[in-house]
C-alpha cells in the first residue's frame, strides 16, 4: 500500500515538473504581417514587416484559426492611412478552425473574418476587434464551389457588386449601364448582374486581355482599354444615346467623363475611387467639376459602404451562388501563392495585374 502511495506521487512529480514542457509543446507559433511604416504613393514590400510570435492558450469563447485563403482589397491602401504603425496588417481570410473554446464555431468548420494578414489568430466572434470590419461567420455551404469565393463573389466583393449595383442603380431593363474597374473583383461581377437585368453593358479596364475576358467571356455589349482608348470617344459610340447608370470604382477624370454622358434622372453608384488611392491625401488629385451635369440632368449620385446591408448580408451570397452555379454569372480569380507574397499580391492588385479577384493561397 506504502509502495503504491510512493510510485503515485512519484508519477506526479514527474507529471508536474513536465507541465511547463507540454504548455511549451502547445505553443503556436504565427507569422503576420506589421505595417512598418505607412504607405506614401505606391505601396513598397519594406513598408509590410514579417514577424513571428508565439499565441497564448485559448480563453473560453475563443478560436484558433488557421488561414487557408488570404484577401488583398483596394481599401487596405486608404484605411491604413488611419491606423498606427506597429498594427498587424487588416484584412480579411477564410480560416480553418483548428481549436475551439466557442460551442458556436467547432473545430473543423470555416469561417469568414477580418482577422489580419496572420497565418493563425486566437480570436472571439463574439468580441470583435477594433480592427474587425464586420463580424466572424461560419461560411454556409458551398457545395463544389471553392472555400476561396467567400473572399470573392461569395462574400464582401460579391455583395458590393449585388447591393452596391441594385439597391442604388435600380437598374432597368433596357437601360446602358457604365462600370469602370470593369475586370476587377466588384466591376466584373456588376456588369454581369447588369446584363442579367437586362441591361446593356460597357466596361472599362486596363489591359487589352481585360477586355477581351469582358467581351467573349462575359458577354458585356462593349469594352475598353481606358490606357489606350479616349473615354469621351469611347461613350460617343457605344452609348450615343446616353449612360442610364454608373457604377464607380475608379473616380477622377474618367468618372468626371462618363457623368458628362449621363441621361435625365440617370444614377451613379459611387463604389470607389481606385485612380486616387496612392495619391498623398492632402493633394488629391482634381478633375473636371461634375455638378453642372449632376444639376441639369437630375442625377443621383450616392456613395456607400457594403456592411450597411449586413443584415441583408446571406441574401446576396446565396443569389450570387445560385447565379454561379447556373452559370449565369462567371467568375476569375488571379492566385498568389504563399503568405510570404501577401505584399507582392497586393501591390500587384493595386497595379491592375489581377483579372476577377485578387486572393492568396496560404
Ligand atoms: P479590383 O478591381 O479587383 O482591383 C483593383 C483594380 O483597380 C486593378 O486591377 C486595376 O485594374 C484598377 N486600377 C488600379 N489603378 C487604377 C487607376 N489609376 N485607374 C483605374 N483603375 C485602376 O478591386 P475590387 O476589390 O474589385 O475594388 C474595386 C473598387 O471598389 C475599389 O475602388 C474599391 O475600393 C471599391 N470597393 C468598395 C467597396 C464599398 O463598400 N464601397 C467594397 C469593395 C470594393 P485595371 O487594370 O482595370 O486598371
Amino acid at each position: 500500500m506504502r509502495q503504491t502511495l510512493v510510485i503515485r506521487s512519484a508519477i506526479t512529480s514527474v507529471l508536474l515538473t513536465l507541465r511547463p514542457v507540454r504548455a511549451r509543446l502547445n505553443m503556436v507559433k504565427t507569422k503576420k504581417f506589421i505595417l512598418a511604416k505607412h504607405f506614401q504613393g505606391e505601396p513598397k514590400e519594406s513598408d509590410l514587416q514579417l514577424v513571428e510570435e508565439e499565441l497564448p492558450p485559448l480563453k473560453d469563447g475563443e478560436i484558433l484559426c488557421e488561414a487557408v485563403w488570404l484577401s488583398v482589397d483596394p481599401y487596405m491602401r486608404p484605411y491604413t492611412a488611419r491606423l498606427p504603425t506597429g498594427i498587424t496588417m487588416i484584412g480579411s481570410q477564410v480560416g480553418k478552425i483548428i481549436e475551439s473554446r466557442n460551442k458556436g464555431f467547432p473545430v473543423g468548420k470555416y469561417v469568414l473574418g477580418y482577422l489580419g494578414w496572420q497565418t493563425k489568430t486566437i480570436h472571439n466572434p463574439q468580441q470583435p476587434s477594433s480592427s474587425t470590419m464586420a463580424p466572424t461567420y461560419l461560411l454556409p455551404d458551398f457545395g463544389e464551389l471553392p472555400l476561396s469565393l467567400a473572399l470573392g463573389v461569395l462574400g464582401m466583393p460579391g455583395n458590393t457588386a449585388y447591393f452596391g449595383f441594385l439597391e442604388i442603380c435600380q437598374p432597368k431593363a433596357g437601360e446602358v449601364v457604365v462600370v469602370s474597374g470593369a475586370a476587377g473583383a466588384v466591376g466584373s461581377l456588376v456588369g454581369q448582374i447588369a446584363r442579367i437585368k437586362g441591361c446593356k453593358v460597357i466596361g472599362f479596364a486596363g489591359s487589352d486581355d481585360k477586355v477581351r475576358w469582358l467581351k467573349d467571356d462575359l458577354h458585356f455589349d462593349a469594352a475598353y482599354n481606358y490606357k489606350k482608348t479616349d473615354v469621351d470617344t469611347a461613350l460617343k459610340e457605344a452609348a450615343p444615346n446616353g449612360v442610364d447608370c454608373y457604377f464607380d470604382n475608379v473616380g477622377g477624370v474618367m468618372s468626371s467623363t462618363v457623368l458628362s454622358h449621363m441621361n435625365p434622372r440617370g444614377r451613379i453608384s459611387v463604389c470607389g475611387s481606385i485612380s486616387s488611392y496612392n495619391a498623398d491625401a492632402k493633394q488629391l488629385p482634381s478633375a473636371p467639376v461634375v455638378q453642372p451635369s449632376l444639376v441639369f440632368k437630375e442625377l443621383k449620385m450616392e456613395g456607400f459602404i457594403v456592411h450597411r446591408w449586413l443584415d441583408r448580408w446571406m441574401e446576396g451570397i446565396h443569389q450570387m451562388k445560385d447565379w454561379v452555379k447556373n452559370k449565369e454569372l462567371v467568375y476569375r480569380e488571379t492566385v498568389t501563392e504563399g503568405f510570404e507574397n501577401m505584399p507582392k499580391a497586393f501591390i500587384g492588385m493595386l497595379r491592375g495585374e489581377n483579372t476577377g479577384k485578387a486572393v492568396v493561397k496560404a
